[in-house]
């Protein structure tokens, strides 16, 4: 469908203005390309990851450089950029999918391609002059040199704009001198190429520069000894120390003082890919773990025929699934939003900067929600193997590991949950998103009369669709009357916060999850999407509870007497089924077709 005939929602208006489903875009929606495209990546994957994947777990660092060199010379570093400075071009649906099944394989390998093609990239082809993309963006996008991205340093990590590194100008003018530490720094053992930030005599922000890294001539670039680590064993993170490091003044990326706003963006595209890198291995973890259930007898009944494993597997494939509709839903939206501004007249250059900045709250969303799902699954993967899950031997727990770093990179999940409702609060105080109009509304509802007639939920997803309207209230309620409560100060209320952007996460995973459904049951057939209805309405039933828990717990924090009891009943009526889902069903429908199909089959 083209752009211009369906309603192209900005950033966070999902939480005030229905979405229909013929507008979400699904995996179900991938072109004819992105099937191929998909293909060779999985293929890949397969060849070159996972027949290897003990390499990766012994430290191999040079093996995940190969590796990276092989995905060059395919073409995989380059998706995202721009034809003329070497790339595919592919577009932003392209560029998740293939973050997405490029990652499975192993954390290591996921993290030095997101490190390289993310943060280590885009910082230049989103903020590049036309001098500094020809002459490092080709280079990058082939994988002829590799990136790596500078801006922690032991004393700034969450508070990234904090950092000592210095930039100083020469006296001629003509270069800066950079030094400092960094530290963390993905794929320090063998770029070529570091995006680094540093301040430039007291400035308030820091600076991005391009610094080249050879190791035949250092320039006062030393690195430490590879950190050892939980997971990710074979991706290379160092210590990275400037000493009079000395980088041409041309090199500065965008202005004096840019730094930090480039190091967000980048971190905003760089959320929306994490994401995505965390899908593929949700899939195959669940498949391993299925085909596991199905080998396994204990008391003489296979492991997959208990109600108890069954469970697990039910709510490991609506996860990964909810992640599937969440995530390509959001990047077809980013997708669409670059081609709105190119068609308007803005460069390439800043209609994908906008594009990826519009949906921010989106991308910190995501962020938190595929992390912690892929956590889960493989937590539940390790279980399903029982004593073998613990061992070296099953790939249950390497999968673990590496999905634990998920969380903590790109802003931990505490700031990326904090920043979503700072975020949307910022955009309706700057008229972008109507928050004050919807909750006035709401506010009016909970003081009048509950209607009491019984709708008519004959239509597929009809009430789901109500429980997603009212847990919209629940946030515009709660939210609302924080608000108003501690006006600016609500930063200080950081457990609130955090119980907000709880709700606002699961409401955007849970309308995802049901609009893909219902595009998909309207064009395939409800029959045809028995198994994928049943996940979307398990999934949602979980998020009713998740909003309840956290709307519960906040509304009592911040509300006394009279308020207090207002907003609970608001709160129960909003999280009320009229007709509940029975769930123990739902999830028996579930694992009998993972189980039937031995593999995530979705
Ligand atoms: C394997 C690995 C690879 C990495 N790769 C890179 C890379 O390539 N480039 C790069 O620049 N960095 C990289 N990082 C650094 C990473 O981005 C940081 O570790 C992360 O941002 C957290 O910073 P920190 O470790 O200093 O933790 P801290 O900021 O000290 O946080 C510690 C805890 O306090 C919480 N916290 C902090 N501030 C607040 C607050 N205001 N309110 C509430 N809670 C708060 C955090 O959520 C966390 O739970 C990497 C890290 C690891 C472990």
């Amino acid at each position: 469908m083209e752009t211009k005939d369906k309603e192209l929602l900005r950033g966070g208006q999902f939480l005030v203005k229905e979405t229909k489903c013929e507008d979400v875009f699904t995996p179900e929606d991938f072109s004819e390309e992105q099937k191929m495209m998909k293909e060779a990546v999985m293929e890949f994957n397969e060849r070159e990851i996972i027949a290897h994947k003990a390499r990766f777990e012994a430290k191999d660092y040079a093996f995940t450089e190969e590796v990276m060199r092989k995905a060059g010379e395919l073409g995989f570093l380059g998706v995202a950029v721009p034809e003329a400075y070497g790339g595919l071009d592919m577009g932003f649906v392209s560029t998740l999918l293939v973050c997405d099944y490029i990652s499975s394989g192993t954390g290591s390998f996921s993290t030095a391609f997101g490190a390289h093609t993310g943060i280590g990239t885009m910082p230049i082809t989103l903020y590049g002059t036309e001098e500094q993309k020809q002459k490092y963006v080709p280079k990058l996008a082939t994988g002829e040199w590799f990136g790596a991205y500078c801006l922690t340093e032991p004393g700034a990590g969450s508070d990234a704009n904090s950092g000592k590194t210095t930039a100083t100008l020469s006296e001629d003018g003509k270069s800066y001198k950079i030094n400092g530490q960094k530290m963390w720094i993905s794929n320090a053992g063998f770029c070529r190429l570091m995006i680094v930030f540093a301040r430039i005599e007291n400035d308030k922000n820091i600076t991005g520069f391009i610094v080249e890294y050879d190791k035949d001539n250092p320039n006062g670039i030393t690195l430490g000894e590879e950190e050892h680590k939980l997971g990710i064993r074979a991706s290379s993170t160092r210590q990275v120390f400037f000493n009079d490091t000395v980088v041409p003044v041309e090199n500065m990326l965008a202005g004096r003082g840019e730094g930090f706003k480039i190091a967000m963006n980048a971190l905003n595209v760089g959320r929306i890919k994490l994401a995505g890198a965390c899908l593929d291995s949700q899939r195959r973890i669940l498949t391993t773990a299925v085909q596991y259930a199905n080998e396994r007898k204990q008391f003489n009944t296979l492991i997959a025929d208990f109600g108890a494993i069954k469970y697990k597997l039910a709510e490991m494939a609506a996860s990964a699934y909810a992640g599937e509709s969440a995530t390509y839903r959001a990047a077809k939206n980013i997708e669409d939003r670059i081609a709105l501004r190119v068609a308007a007249g803005n460069s390439h250059q800043e209609a994908e900067l906008k594009g990826v900045e519009e949906y921010a709250i989106e991308c910190s969303i995501l962020k938190v929600a595929v992390s912690e799902d892929v956590q889960n699954c493989a937590d539940e993967g390790i279980q399903i193997f029982g004593g073998m899950g613990f061992s070296e031997e099953t790939p249950m727990e390497a999968a673990w590991r590496d999905a634990r770093i998920a969380r903590i990179y790109e802003g931990t999940n505490e700031i990326n949950r904090m920043l979503s409702v700072g975020m949307l609060v910022k955009k309706a105080m700057k008229g972008h998103v109507d928050l004050l109009g919807p909750a006035t509304k709401v506010q009016e509802e909970l003081m009048g009369i509950p209607s009491f007639e019984t709708p008519d939920y004959s239509e597929l997803f009809s009430e789901e669709k109500e429980m997603i309207a009212k847990l919209k209230k629940v946030f515009l309620m709660v939210a609302g009357a924080a608000v108003q409560k501690f006006g600016p100060d609500l930063e200080e209320h950081q457990q609130l916060l955090i119980a907000a952007s709880d709700i606002l996460i699961e409401i955007y995973m849970a309308e995802s999850v049901i609009l893909r459904t219902e595009k998909n049951a309207k064009r395939f057939g409800e029959e045809a999407q028995a198994v994928q209805i049943a996940m979307a309405k398990l999934y949602l039933y979980n998020a009713v509870s998740i909003v309840e828990k956290n709307g519960k717990e906040s509304i009592i924090s911040f509300a006394e007497g009279d308020e207090q009891r207002m907003l609970l009943m608001g709160l129960k009526r909003f999280v009320k089924y009229t007709n509940y889902p029975d769930i123990v069903d739902l999830r028996i429908a579930i694992a009998e077709k993972v189980k039937a199909e031995n593999k995530y089959c979705f």
